[in-house]
C-alpha cells in the first residue's frame, strides 16, 4: 500500500545528477563545512544513527509498555517526554513529545503540514510519504480518505483527530491494544505495533494476522 503514496514524491533521481533538493543540501553542506561551522563526519554519524540504529522498534516498545503497565500509560499521558526518556529513547527531534491515545471514540493521525517534523527518537526517520505534499495537505482536508488509502476504515461514529507536528512538539500515537492479547509479554506486543500505527496511518495488527 505504500506504493500508492510513494509515487507522490516528485524528487526525480537521475543516475548522474542530484535532484534540486539534493543539490541544495550538498551546496549548503559545502558552504558550512568551508566556514568551519559543521563537521561532515559528524553529520554522517547522525544520519547513520537514524537510518540504521534508531527505528520504529523504539516506539513499539513504548506502546507495548503502555498497554502492559497502567502506571506507565498514565505517565505517558501526563509527560510523554519524561516517560519515553525513562526507556532510554532521547535525542534529536524527540525533545518534546506528546502521546495521543486512540480509543473507541477517537482515532489520532499525525502530520506535519509545514515540513516533515517527526519523532525521530521513537520512530527513526520519516517515510517518504510523510514528507510528500499530498499527505501533508490531504491528512488535514480529508483524513478519512487518506486512512482508507492506507487500508484503515473507521466506523462513521469514530472521530478522527489530526495533530500537526512542529519543531517544538512531536506526537506519538498509542494505538488500541488488539483483542486476544491477554497475558502477552511486552516483546510479543511490540511485534504488533507498526510504524504506520504510531503515526495513526494504521492500527495495531490483530494476533494471527501478519502486521
Ligand atoms: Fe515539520
Amino acid at each position: 500500500m505504500h506504493d500508492d503514496h510513494d509515487h507522490h514524491d516528485h524528487d526525480h533521481h537521475h543516475d548522474n545528477h542530484y535532484s534540486d533538493m539534493q543539490a541544495r543540501v550538498k551546496a549548503l553542506e559545502t558552504v558550512l563545512t568551508e566556514k568551519g561551522l559543521i563537521d561532515p563526519a559528524a553529520i554522517d554519524t547522525i544520519v547513520d544513527t537514524y537510518e540504521t540504529k534508531v527505528g520504529p522498534r523504539n516506539g513499539a516498545r513504548v506502546v507495548a509498555k503502555a498497554w502492559s503497565d497502567p502506571d506507565f500509560a498514565d505517565w505517558l499521558r501526563r509527560d510523554a517526554t519524561a516517560a519515553i526518556s525513562s526507556l532510554g529513547y532521547t535525542g534529536r527531534q524527540g525533545e518534546h513529545m506528546r502521546a495521543v491515545f486512540n480509543s473507541d471514540d477517537t482515532h489520532n493521525l499525525v502530520v506535519c503540514t509545514l515540513c516533515s517534523c517527526y519523532p525521530w527518537s521513537v520512530l527513526g526517520l520519516p517515510p517518504v510519504w510523510y514528507k510528500a505534499p499530498a499527505y501533508r495537505s490531504r491528512a488535514v482536508i480529508d483524513p478519512r480518505g487518506v486512512l482508507a488509502e492506507f487500508g484503515v476504515t473507521l466506523p462513521a461514529e469514530k472521530k478522527v483527530r489530526v495533530w500537526d507536528s512542529t519543531a517544538e512538539l512531536r506526537y506519538l500515537v498509542i494505538p488500541q491494544r488488539p483483542e486476544g492479547t491477554d497475558g502477552w509479554s511486552e516483546e510479543q506486543l511490540a511485534d504488533l505495533v507498526s510504524r504506520d500505527a504510531m503515526i495513526g496511518a494504521g492500527v495495531a495488527a490483530v494476533p494471527g494476522i501478519a502486521a
